[in-house]
C-alpha cells in the first residue's frame, strides 16, 4: 500500500470532529453505524463506492445465529422481507469424482445454532442498508458520504502536531507517528473522531495502516468468484422443487476442481442464482489454477444440468479476497481510537462447507458500537477497543473464528507428512474399502452434519479433494445429463462489467516486474489468464543479453479489485478513488 508524505502543522482542533466515523457500509460498517446512531453518538459513515454495495462481493448466505449477539434484524427492521432474496430451506453437499456424484444432506449442519438464513445479492442488501443507516445516522448529526476513499489515518505527535497520513519508515513501529485521532481521504478534508471503525473490508487499508494486518501469507486468504445466473422465478421453484417463498443451498468439492483446495455454492435468489467457489488461495497458486476456469468446470459439470436448463444468461462476474478467520481473526482489533471490524478485522469464518463472514461482520460492528458507549466517559484512547476486545470473547465471537479445536487439529493435521500418508491411505484399495462399507456409508453423512468435526477439519487436499472423491467413487451415482451451457470467455465477461476508470491514475502499482516475484498474479488474477492478453497481469519472455526471461506487466483497467495480486505479487496496492473502478450491479 501506499503511503503520501505530506504532514503539516496543524492541530486536531482545526479539522472537523465528529463523536464517530465509520469508514466502509458494507455489513459491519452498516451496524457499527446503526447501532452508534441508536446511542445518539454523532456518527458519519465513509463509502468509497458510488452506492453501498457497488463494490461488494458475496456468495451469499446471510446467518442469524441464536446464539449472536446481535443479527441484521435486530438492527433492521423489516431487513429480510426488503433486502434478502429467498430464505434456505434445503442444505445439499455434492462430493464429486468425475459424472459420479454422492450427495448428503446438510441440513442439520446448517440449522445448528440457526436462526434463520437468507441467501441476499450485495448491491441490493447493502443500498438498503446504506438508506437505513443515512436515516439512523442523519438524525445524530452525521450521514452517509458515498464516492469518498478514506486512504489513511490521521496521527497526532506528543507536541499536538497532526501527521497526515501517517508515513512510517520500514521497520518503525506504527505508534511512532503518534495517536490516530482521524482519517485522512482523497475527497475531504481530514476529519477527527472519538473513535474510528475501520469497515472497510479485507483489503483494508487503515488496518495495514495502523500495523493490525500484513497481506503477507497466501495460505491466510481466500479467493472467492462468482457468476450471477438468469432465471425466471417459476423455472427456479420447478427446476429445485421449491416453493416461492423457499431456497436451496448447494455445495460441491472433490476432483472437479482438480487438486485446488476448496468448494462451489449454488445459491437461489428470487429471479437469479449465484454460482461460484472458494478457494484457498495458496492452493490456486500452486497450482497455476485460473478462476474463471474453476467457475467454468463447476457451471459446466453434468450435475448442473438439471437446474441451468439450455439457455444460460451471466448477468455478472466477480471476485473477491476474504480471510481466513481460524488464522487472521485479530485477538487485539484496534489501536488508539481505531477499531476493525468485519473483514477488516479477518473475521471471515470459512470451515468446510460453512461460509460466514457478513454474520461476524453485523456482530462485530455492533459490540464495536457498544464498546464505545460503555467506554465514552474514559479518556484513555484505547478504552474502546480494550473493551470491544473482551465483549468479541465474552460473546464467544472469537471462539467461533477461531476455534481451539482447530488449533489443535492442525498442528498434526496440516504437517505435509501426515497429510500426504492420510491422502495415500485415502486413495489405496485400504481406503476404498474403509469408506466404502455400509457403516462407512453411514457415519460418513454423521460426520459431515457434525459442527465438532466441522469446526477442526484441517486445511488440507483431505477434506475438500481426497475423501470427498474417494465418497463419489465409493458410494456416487453416475450423472449422464448433457450440460450444454457455453460460459462467457473472459473478455465476455470483463466487456459486460461497468467500470469508471481512473485514467491515468492506476491504483496498483507492480514493483518487481520479474516472474519470480509477481508471476503468480498472471493465473492468480480473476481477471488474467495465460495466454490472455486483454487481462491485468501478463508474462511476456524478453531476451536479454543472450538469455531469456520472463517478464510480468500490469494494466489496471480491467480490475476488478478482488485484492489478490497485493498478496500474490510485489505490488503498491491501494483502492482506486472514490467512485472510480468496478462498480458490481449485483455483487
Ligand atoms: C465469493 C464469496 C462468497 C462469500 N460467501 C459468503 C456467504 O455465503 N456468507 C457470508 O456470510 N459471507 C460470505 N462471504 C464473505 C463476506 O462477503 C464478507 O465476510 C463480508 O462482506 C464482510 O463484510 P465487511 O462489512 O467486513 O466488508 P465488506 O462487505 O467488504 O465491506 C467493506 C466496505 O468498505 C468500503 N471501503 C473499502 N475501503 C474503503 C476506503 N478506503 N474508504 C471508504 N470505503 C471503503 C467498501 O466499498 C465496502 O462497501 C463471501 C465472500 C466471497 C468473495
Ligand atoms: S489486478 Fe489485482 S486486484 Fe485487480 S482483479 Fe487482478 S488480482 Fe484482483
Amino acid at each position: 500500500m501506499s503511503v503520501r508524505t505530506e504532514s503539516t502543522t496543524a492541530t486536531e482542533s482545526e479539522y472537523e470532529h465528529y463523536e464517530a466515523i465509520v469508514v466502509g457500509c458494507g455489513p459491519g460498517g452498516a451496524a457499527a453505524a446503526a447501532r452508534l446512531a441508536d446511542h445518539g453518538v454523532e456518527t458519519l459513515v465513509l463509502e468509497r463506492g458510488t452506492e453501498a454495495g457497488s463494490k461488494n462481493v458475496s456468495g451469499g448466505l446471510v446467518y442469524a445465529e441464536e446464539s449472536a449477539a446481535y443479527t441484521a434484524d435486530d438492527l433492521f427492521d423489516g431487513f429480510r422481507e426488503a433486502a434478502s432474496e429467498r430464505p434456505v430451506t434445503e442444505y445439499t453437499i455434492h462430493n464429486i469424482a468425475g459424472n459420479r456424484v454422492k450427495s448428503y444432506d446438510l441440513t442439520d449442519l446448517h440449522e445448528h445454532d440457526t436462526d434463520w438464513c437468507d441467501a441476499v445479492l450485495r448491491r441490493e442488501m447493502d443500498s438498503w442498508l446504506e438508506t437505513r443507516v443515512h436515516e439512523k445516522t442523519s438524525e445524530t448529526g452525521g450521514g452517509v458520504l458515498t464516492d469518498v476513499r478514506v486512504n489513511g489515518l490521521l496521527r497526532e505527535n506528543s507536541d499536538g502536531r497532526v501527521t497526515r497520513p501517517s508515513d512510517r519508515a520500514s521497520g518503525q513501529s506504527p505508534r511512532a507517528d503518534g495517536e490516530i485521532v482521524g482519517v485522512t481521504c482523497d475527497e475531504l478534508e481530514p476529519i477527527t473522531a472519538d473513535v474510528i471503525v475501520a469497515a472497510d473490508g479485507v483489503n483494508s487499508e487503515l488496518a495495514r495502516d495502523a500495523g493490525l494486518m500484513n497481506w503477507d501469507e497466501p495460505n491466510e486468504w481466500f479467493q472467492g468468484v462468482k457468476a450471477v445466473v438468469d432465471m425466471d422465478p417459476d423455472a427456479i421453484d420447478n427446476r429445485f422443487g421449491i416453493d416461492a417463498d423457499e431456497g436451496a443451498a448447494h455445495l460441491f468439492s472433490g476432483d472437479l476442481f482438480s487438486d485446488v483446495r476448496g468448494g462451489g455454492f449454488l445459491y437461489t435468489n428470487e429471479d437469479s442464482l449465484s454460482i461460484g467457489t472458494v478457494f484457498h488461495l495458496d492452493s490456486l497458486v500452486e497450482e497455476q489454477a485460473e478462476p474463471h476456469e474453476l467457475l467454468d468446470a463447476l457451471l459446466t459439470h453434468p450435475l448442473l444440468a438439471q437446474w441451468l436448463g439450455d439457455e444460460y444468461h451471466e448477468r455478472e462476474y466477480a471476485a473477491k479476497l476474504v480471510p481466513d478467520s481460524k488464522k487472521v481473526a485479530h485477538r487485539e482489533p484496534y489501536r488508539d481510537r481505531l477499531v476493525l471490524v468485519g473483514d477488516a478485522a479477518g473475521q471471515m469464518q470459512a470451515q468446510g462447507p460453512i461460509i460466514k463472514g457478513m454474520n461476524h461482520a453485523i456482530t462485530a460492528g455492533a459490540l464495536a458500537a457498544d464498546a464505545f458507549v460503555v467506554t465514552r466517559g474514559n479518556s484513555h484512547p484505547e478504552a474502546a477497543g480494550r473493551r470491544y476486545t473482551q465483549m468479541l470473547e465474552k460473546s464467544g465471537t472469537m471462539d467461533k473464528l477461531r476455534p481451539r479445536r482447530y488449533e489443535l487439529s492442525r498442528t498434526v493435521g496440516e504437517r505435509d507428512a501426515v497429510a500426504s500418508a492420510v491422502d495415500r491411505v485415502l486413495e489405496s484399495p485400504v481406503g476404498s474399502l474403509a469408506v466404502g462399507n455400509p457403516i462407512a456409508k453411514r457415519l460418513m453423512k454423521r460426520a459431515y452434519n457434525s459442527p465438532f468435526l466441522v469446526s477442526m477439519l484441517p486445511d488440507t487436499n483431505t477434506g475438500y479433494v481426497t475423501l470427498p472423491t474417494v465418497i463419489a467413487e465409493e458410494h456416487g451415482r453416475t450423472i449422464r445429463w448433457d450440460n450444454g451451457v457455453e460460459p462467457p470467455t473472459l473478455e465476455e465477461r470483463i466487456g459486460d462489467l461497468t467500470y469508471d476508470t481512473d485514467v491515468g491514475n492506476p491504483h496498483i502499482e507492480l514493483l518487481d516486474e520479474s516472474a519470480a516475484a509477481s508471476g503468480a498474479a498472471v493465473s492468480a488474477c480473476p481477471v488474467s489468464a495465460q495466454d490472455f492478453g486483454a487481462g491485468c497481469y501478463r508474462a511476456e519472455t524478453v531476451q536479454t543479453n543472450g538469455t531469456a526471461e520472463t517478464l510480468i506487466s500490469l494494466d489496471t483497467q480491467p480490475c476488478i479489485e478482488c485484492g489478490t495480486c497485493a498478496v500474490v505479487a510485489d505490488t503498491d496496492w491501494e483502492h482506486p478513488r472514490g467512485g472510480k473502478g468496478v462498480e458490481y450491479r449485483e455483487g
